[in-house]
């Protein structure tokens, strides 16, 4: 079975045709600059690949056009024609309460999904743009939606709701949704496997650190609290995002620097996070780098992110009573063992002890904690669009 995986944002859109069932890949890419001039990237599997080629792209049609295109060509392609491709599995970022899980996409479901874009303005309407391209260039082919929120909707009302006035929750559905949940599924059903023990028997931390970063714990296989929000600018301090902060602190600057709330909110989501405070960089190899030649701001940038992912850990090892497991993926979780080291130190004392030579790894599954720790520390790279296609052709069938 061929599923046709696609993250539509506003001005571009990823996509990978993979095979779920023998995990192969059959092609990937990238199309950027949509409804500017158009950048084609195609990367067939034993086949010549196309990078940054121009194609025009006034819209998100003429961008899946163009893998359509790429994927059936008779030299590069990889199928034979477009009948090879069984289902679109879809990100969307935001499903709101409506959807606990991966559906079927159907006239209702648009209509639902289109009712969650206030609460992602920027992620779903561009979500929607590209399911309707795909429709209208593959009628009849299942199409299938996948909630970066679905995840978290087994969460107990005590860890979604905020302590706002209730009618903020009834009235605007203002509560935690929580996102990433496509990554936190999947690294924590690999860790059930890779460990050997029925998911519904364990109790695990999943740490996804990348430029977006979040933390979930997961109970039985499912998410009982997570670290993002109502919207993905909580929890942890990311690349360029602040994370938890005082909301005074908005009143103060605001009114000190004459700022309005796009102006404040611009700086909390681009100018924050590691970036801000070491005045570097959002990236942790640009960190690394600084911190080693003495940077003290980069030092400090590094550490305050592992402090953090220590006390998320912490508490959420509180929330579920124990922790079997500590899982780290994405960009950093599965490419900076300093961080990992660091996030690690001093939880001794709940039975998690790293191994410094098993932690020297990198983007592959591995046990990084000793063989006498309690608690295991794990290294599993993510693969939301496996997720995303099992989903898919499990709903297609
Ligand atoms: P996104 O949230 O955009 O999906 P990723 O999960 O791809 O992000 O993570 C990207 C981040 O991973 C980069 O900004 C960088 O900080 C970090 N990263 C990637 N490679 C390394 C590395 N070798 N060492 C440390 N950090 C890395």
């Amino acid at each position: 079975m061929n599923i046709l995986v696609i993250n539509a944002g506003s001005s571009s859109l990823k996509y990978q045709l993979l095979n779920p069932e023998t995990q192969q890949v059959l092609a990937k890419g990238l199309c950027e600059r949509i409804g500017i001039d158009g950048k084609f990237t195609y990367k067939p599997e034993g086949k010549t690949a196309i990078k940054e080629a121009d194609v025009a792209m006034p819209t998100h049609n003429e961008a899946i056009k163009a893998v359509l295109d790429a994927l059936v060509d008779p030299a590069n392609g990889v199928i034979g024609s477009m009948k090879e491709i069984d289902a679109v599995g879809h990100r969307v970022v935001h499903g709101g309460e409506k959807f606990a899980k991966s559906v079927l996409i159907t006239d209702e479901v648009m209509a639902a999904i289109e009712e969650c874009n206030p609460l992602a303005p920027l992620h779903n309407p561009a979500n929607i743009i590209g399911i309707k391209a795909c429709q209208s260039l593959m009628p009849g082919t299942p199409m299938v939606a996948v909630f970066d929120t679905a995840f978290h909707q087994t969460m107990p009302p005590a860890a979604y709701m905020y302590a706002l006035p209730y009618e903020y929750y009834e009235k605007d559905k203002v509560r935690r949704y929580g996102f990433h949940g496509t990554s936190h599924k999947y690294v924590t059903q690999r860790a059930s496997a890779m460990l050997g023990k029925p998911i519904e028997q364990m109790k695990l931390i999943s740490c996804h650190l990348g430029n977006g970063s979040s933390i979930a714990a997961v109970d039985g296989g499912k998410s009982i609290d997570t670290s993002m929000g109502f919207t993905p600018l909580a929890g942890l301090p990311m690349g360029t995002r602040c994370g938890d902060i005082d909301a005074g602190i908005l009143q103060y600057l605001m009114n000190k620097y004459g700022m309005d709330i796009d102006k404040m909110l611009n700086v909390l989501n681009k100018k924050s996070g590691v970036e801000g405070l070491s005045c570097v960089s959002s990236d942790f190899r640009d960190l690394e780098n600084a911190a080693a030649e003495g940077n003290e701001k980069a030092e400090l940038a590094q550490k305050k992110f592992a402090y953090e992912v220590r006390k998320y850990v912490g508490a959420y090892a509180a929330a579920m009573g124990g922790v079997d497991a500590v899982i780290f993926t994405a960009g950093v979780g599965e490419n900076d063992k300093a961080i990992r080291a660091m996030v690690c130190q001093g939880l001794d004392f709940m039975g998690l002890k790293l191994d410094e030579a098993a932690n020297d790894v990198r983007g592959k599954e591995a046990v990084i904690s000793a063989a006498d720790s309690k608690v295991k520390a794990l290294l599993i790279p993510t693969n939301e669009e496996l997720m995303i296609a099992i989903d898919t052709a499990e709903l297609a069938k």
